[in-house]
Order: C-alpha cells, then sequence, then structure tokens
C-alpha cells in the first residue's frame, strides 16, 4: 500500500467497498473510543446513541459512496437536522433546527455517518476552545494543553480516533490552529469553494467550512465531497474537484523538484524558536530533495492582524445583533418590555468575547470612526490580498500553523491580545481568499508542531499534492491502524 494512504479513512472506506473491513463493526469500534476518551477530553456537545449511529452508519453503507463507511463529526456551528446547535452559546440553547447544512448533506449523501457534534468557541471566535459557554475541550495528546480553537471539538476528536473525518468552520485559523495543536490536518479551502448554507455566520467575508481529518488524503477526500456550487449560497463558485482524492491516491506527493515554495521572513520571525526550527528543519530536508525555497520579505503581512480583527468585530457585530433573545431558555426572566428582554438577555446569553467582539465592531463602524478604522482595515485587506495573489502565482508560500506550542489551559485568557496573537500565521488566508492547508511538521519536546502552505485560489490540488509530500517528509503524522 503507498503510504500516503496508510492508516486513512480513504483506505477505510476502499476496504469496506471491496468487503474485506466490515464497516459496522469497525465504526463501532470507532464509537468505543468515544467512550474511553470522551470523559477527558470532551470534543463533543451532543453525540448519537449507539444504536442510532449504527443505524446511520448502516444507512451510508446501503447508500454507498466514497465516505460509505466513514464516521464524520460535525461542528457545532454547522446545522444538522435532528441535532442541537448551540454554536457554543447559551444564546442558541434549546435550538433544534428543521433544516440540515449543505456541507452535511453532501456528506451525508456521499455515504458518511455523522457521530455527533463538536464543542467550539461561543460563535467561532477564538482560538482555544476554552471560551464555549460548555466548559473547554482537552488536547487529547496531553490533557492541560488546549487543542486549538475554535474547532478544537473537532480536532480533539480525529486525535483520539473518535471520527474519520470532521467538519468545522475556518474564519481566521479556527481549523488549522486546532490541527496544528492536536498533530491533524486541515484545509481553508478557497473563499466560494465550499457552501456555507447552514453554517451560523460569525463574520461572512473571511470564513469556510472547511474538512479536517488525521491524513491529507482524507483532508481531500471530504473536500471533494462538500466543495462546488450550491444555489442557496451565492457566493460559491461553479467549480468542481472530481475525482480528487483518487487522482491525489494514484498519483501520489508532488515531486520535490517541481515545488516552488515562498517563506515569508515576517512570519518565520514572529514564531517561538522550538516551532521556527522544526518548521526550518523540515524545509531544509525539501531543499536537500531539489525544492526551489526562496526566502521572501512580505511587510504588509505585519499589518494583517489588525486588519483581520477589525473586519472580523464589524462583521461580528452585524450578524449578532440578530438574536433578539425571545426564544431562548436562556432569556431574562422578568423584562418589563421588549427592549428590556432584548438587553438583558444579550448581556446574560452572550459570554464575555462575544460581547467584547460586538462593542468593538459596533465601534468600528460608528460615524466618526469608520473611515480610521474599518475603511482602513479593508484598504489594508486589499493590498494584502494583492500581495498574496502576486505570490501566490510563483509559489507555494509556507509558514508555521500557529506561533507557539500548544497552550496549556488558562494561559491564553488573561489578555485577549494574547488571545489573538496565537492567529498571526493564519488570518493572511483569509483577507486573501486564498486556500490554506495545515499538517503536522514534527514535533518539539513531545509537542506536535504543524505547517502551513498557502497557495494560489482554486489552486486546491496543487496545495494537496505538496501536502503529501510535506507529510511524507515529516513523517510525523497519525499511525492510526485502519482497523480503527
Ligand atoms: N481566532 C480567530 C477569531 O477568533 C479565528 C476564529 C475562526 O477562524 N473562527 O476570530
Amino acid at each position: 500500500m503507498e503510504e500516503w494512504v496508510e492508516g486513512s479513512g480513504f483506505l477505510v472506506a476502499r476496504l469496506v467497498r471491496e468487503g474485506v473491513v466490515d464497516g459496522v463493526e469497525r465504526a463501532a469500534r470507532v464509537y468505543g473510543r468515544v467512550r474511553s476518551w470522551e470523559d477527558r477530553v470532551r470534543g463533543f456537545l451532543s453525540l448519537r446513541g449507539f444504536d442510532g449511529f449504527l443505524g446511520v452508519v448502516r444507512a451510508g453503507l446501503e447508500r454507498g459512496g466514497p465516505l460509505s463507511g466513514l464516521v464524520v463529526a460535525v461542528k457545532d456551528n454547522i446545522i444538522v437536522e435532528g441535532f442541537p446547535a448551540t454554536a457554543g452559546s447559551r444564546m442558541l440553547e434549546g435550538y433544534r433546527p428543521g433544516f440540515t447544512a449543505t456541507s452535511v448533506e453532501r456528506v451525508v449523501s456521499a455515504g458518511g455517518a455523522v457521530i455527533g457534534k463538536t464543542n467550539l468557541d461561543e460563535f467561532a471566535m477564538g482560538s482555544t476552545t476554552e471560551l464555549s459557554a460548555y466548559g473547554p475541550t482537552r488536547n487529547p495528546l496531553c490533557l492541560d494543553r488546549v487543542p486549538g480553537g475554535s474547532s478544537g471539538g473537532s480536532a480533539a476528536v480525529l486525535a483520539y480516533g473518535g471520527a474519520d473525518l470532521a467538519l468545522g468552520s475556518d474564519t481566521g485559523g479556527s481549523v488549522r490552529l486546532p490541527a496544528a495543536y492536536t498533530g491533524t490536518a486541515a484545509l481553508k479551502p478557497t473563499y466560494g469553494a465550499v457552501s456555507r448554507y447552514g453554517l451560523i455566520p460569525y463574520a461572512n467575508s473571511l470564513e469556510q467550512v472547511s474538512p479536517m481529518a488525521r491524513r491529507v488524503i482524507d483532508v481531500a477526500l471530504l473536500f471533494e465531497v462538500i466543495s462546488g456550487y450550491d444555489p442557496r449560497d451565492s457566493t460559491t463558485l461553479n467549480h468542481r474537484w472530481e475525482g480528487l482524492a483518487e487522482r491525489l491516491a494514484r498519483q501520489g506527493p508532488a515531486e520535490p523538484g517541481s515545488l516552488k515554495l515562498c517563506v515569508p521572513e515576517e512570519l518565520l520571525a514572529a514564531a517561538d524558536p522550538t516551532v521556527a526550527r522544526v518548521v526550518e528543519d523540515l524545509l531544509s530536508k525539501l531543499d536537500w530533495q531539489g525544492a526551489s525555497i526562496e526566502r521572501v520579505r512580505v511587510p504588509i503581512l505585519r499589518h494583517a492582524l489588525p486588519a483581520y480583527y477589525t473586519i472580523a468585530f464589524a462583521e461580528a457585530a452585524s450578524n449578532l445583533a440578530r438574536y433578539d433573545g425571545s426564544y431562548t431558555p436562556c432569556r431574562a426572566r422578568d423584562a418589563r418590555s421588549w427592549e428590556e428582554l432584548v438587553v438583558e438577555t444579550r448581556s446574560k446569553c452572550f459570554g464575555p468575547e462575544v460581547k467584547r467582539r460586538i462593542f468593538m465592531g459596533a465601534y468600528v463602524l460608528s460615524v466618526g470612526y469608520r473611515d480610521m478604522y474599518y475603511i482602513a482595515a479593508t484598504r489594508l485587506r486589499r493590498r494584502i490580498r494583492d500581495e498574496m495573489l502576486r505570490l501566490t502565482r510563483k509559489c507555494l508560500v509556507v509558514t508555521p500553523a500557529s506561533p507557539v506550542l500548544p497552550p496549556r489551559l488558562g494561559e491564553r485568557l488573561s489578555d485577549p491580545l494574547k488571545l489573538y496573537a496565537l492567529d498571526v500565521m493564519t488570518v493572511t488566508a483569509n483577507l486573501a481568499g486564498i486556500p490554506a492547508l495545515a499538517l503536522p511538521a514534527g514535533r518539539a519536546g513531545g509537542l506536535p508542531v504543524g505547517v502551513q502552505l498557502m497557495g494560489a485560489p482554486l489552486g486546491e490540488e496543487h496545495l494537496l499534492r505538496a501536502g503529501l509530500l510535506f507529510e511524507l517528509e515529516a513523517g510525523a503524522y497519525m499511525k492510526v491502524p485502519v482497523e480503527g
């Protein structure tokens, strides 16, 4: 078996199709891992009962398709009929949506079995999953550390083997940081590649529903299934990646000699030396094999973090205006007027970070300050995008996925700026709308280090093929036995 599919969900699905592996028995073993890990990790906010789960596995096997036999976890800001959708907020407690997100519909039509909904920072605002109203998720690789965020629940569940694939959302790094901290892989697709119908919005101009898995080939498989035009999301592009995973499996990793990589000095310098060293070591291996590696200066990237947060706050404030709280069980009990109900419910049912963002967003959009903050940020965004489009036309841009090793629980909570700083590597791809892949680069002191590759718009295939090479060279991916 080719190394790049060993231990992958892609291979499991193939073996199930060929009748070599019993899909139901294997899925039951995956469920067993959830049972043995979940108390310690708390990756799920809601989980299907065992019998119900086996029912959807069987249905997926009967339906057939590329995900038949595979177990899929879904971040709780993506809507699945029959499950609650809290988005990690008390504001949405008790909400039972009567429809399903397009991305999830596609997973189910492809034969995948949804096992449950995973924890996240409230409304996907955060980088550690500690800001969930339902308590933090722990990193299964090291229980006193965070799994990254905001899609930390999905990443943690993948890392302990409680799912083969997972859906997350990425507004400024929310699948890539969790991948970096849990030794898994994730792709933030080109803006518009995947439908956001059924995603509870945080910052629409930045975010994408995003595939997560333990192996790059599986990220490709899930991406292929969920991407493509959707009449229910007018921002989707008319572009499909049919046969992507099969093609990658057949053709294998990119030839090192064909790879042109650019490493922005500003971003490498922003990483802790321990993290930078792991990424540098991997780059030297690739260099030795014939990849071309160019150090570049992209000074505008220093403004990516403030530009991102200004825009994200503004969009968050607009999006969250919809929650008047009249329907939530968390609502204020003895309000005397509608205004009072709204004010008191929003004060009570939103967490402190969400409220901070509503205030900041209203501020940067307010008369007198709009030009100074919001408009200035959109201008920076345009320059960052132009620069990244220029760069990704000639090379893949390589950075660490996170500037630091997975933080300890509580370590980043005292000061919001410390939390926001975790996103310094990842926000650029969202501002530019370009695809970005995070995958394991190696370890430092036993903890995982992730590397990020950014490519040209719609350049996912090239990006993933390069990812296969990085993955094999690093050799740091999880070696989970196929039998689950
Ligand atoms: N940490 C970033 C934020 O809080 C990104 C979150 C995300 O990608 N959803 O905005």
